[in-house]
């Protein structure tokens, strides 16, 4: 099994520094070093090697510790990362000037080692429920896909890198048919096992990897697609309805089939400034409302 405990990077010039703090914490956590502040924003910036939580020195050759600081703090992907400045530097001034950089805590040599262990514990279990609360806000309680908070923050992201690349993006949005019947006529708890159902079959007909999707409301999910147009999202469309139509999970009150199915609606646009993500949205909503209107279980586009 891999080693999944908290990982520690201890920065510090001087390796005997690194060497007392490392034996002390190495039984508990996972720990990385780095002797100056380049190779330890190139550790906290590798997806794969991204620390729990940074001791740092302050008095380094090169790039001192506030500088560090300051660069993990003004990186998206590195800001969220408690940062303990762990130096020799005991003012007043100097304590003030740490944590208006942005770190947790100060701790000043020489240190007891039983205290530093203490305040890093603290700080990792503060972090460890951080980490937990951002993934909750992210993903749907129900089918553990992303929410719509989450696809917002996809399509934003996409758009402007659509925009960035000029690439067509698409978007798929996606209904049950009669699933207000279904919960009528089945249970409430019989629904929610059928959106479970649903979001899975959907998730696993994705392929590449950009591809996103999310339960946008109720009973509709969306699917974000990169560097796709028109006619590439109609046929991951049809994938998606036929992935539905295979699970055959009864439904008896449905007016178009004797199991569920769903209605589709597919847009694509090439990003620009005089166009917007939501009317993106838009498109594919009222692309969806023509598959209903059409007889459902079916995709609609512009082209149908
Ligand atoms: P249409 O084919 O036109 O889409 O008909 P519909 O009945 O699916 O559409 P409508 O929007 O009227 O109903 C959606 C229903 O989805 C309402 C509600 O009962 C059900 N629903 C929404 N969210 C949940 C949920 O989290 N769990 C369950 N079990 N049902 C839900
Ligand atoms: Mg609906
Ligand atoms: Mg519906």
């Amino acid at each position: 099994m891999p080693d999944t405990s908290p990982l520690i990077l201890i920065v510090d010039d001087v390796p005997a520094n690194i060497q007392v703090l490392a034996e002390a914490l190495r039984g508990e956590y996972r720990v990385k070093v780095a002797t100056n502040g380049a190779t330890a924003l190139a550790i906290a910036n590798a997806s794969e090697s991204r620390p729990d939580l940074i001791l740092l020195d302050v008095m380094m050759p090169e790039m001192d510790g506030y500088e560090v600081c300051h660069k993990l703090k003004s990186t998206p992907s590195t800001q969220n990362i408690p940062v303990i400045f762990v130096t020799a530097k005991g003012d007043v001034i100097d304590e003030e000037r740490g944590l208006q950089a942005g770190a947790v805590d100060y701790i000043i040599k020489p240190f007891h080692l039983a205290i530093v262990k203490a305040r890093v514990s603290n700080h990792i279990s503060l972090k460890i429920k951080t980490d937990m609360l951002e993934t909750l806000a992210l993903i749907d309680g129900l089918t553990g896909v992303p929410n719509r908070r989450r696809l917002d923050e996809a399509l934003n992201n996409e758009w402007k890198r659509g925009m960035r690349e000029q690439q067509s993006l698409a978007i798929i949005m996606s209904d049950i048919d009669f699933f207000k019947a279904y919960n009528d006529h089945y249970g409430h708890g019989a629904g929610d096992q059928c959106l479970k159902a649903v979001a899975k079959a959907l998730f696993n007909t994705l392929n590449r990897p950009s591809d996103m999707m999310a339960r946008y409301g109720g009973e509709e999910f969306i699917a974000v697609l990169p560097h796709t147009d028109l006619q590439g999202a109609m046929q991951m469309a049809e994938r998606w309805r036929q992935s539905i139509e295979e699970l055959q999970i009864p439904h008896e009150c449905s007016a178009v089939a004797h199991h569920v199915t769903i209605s589709l609606g597919c847009a694509a646009m090439i990003p620009s400034n005089n166009l917007t993500p939501q009317m993106l949205l838009k498109q594919a909503d009222q692309m969806l409302y023509r598959a209903k209107k059409n007889g459902r279980n079916r995709v609609g586009s512009s082209l149908t």
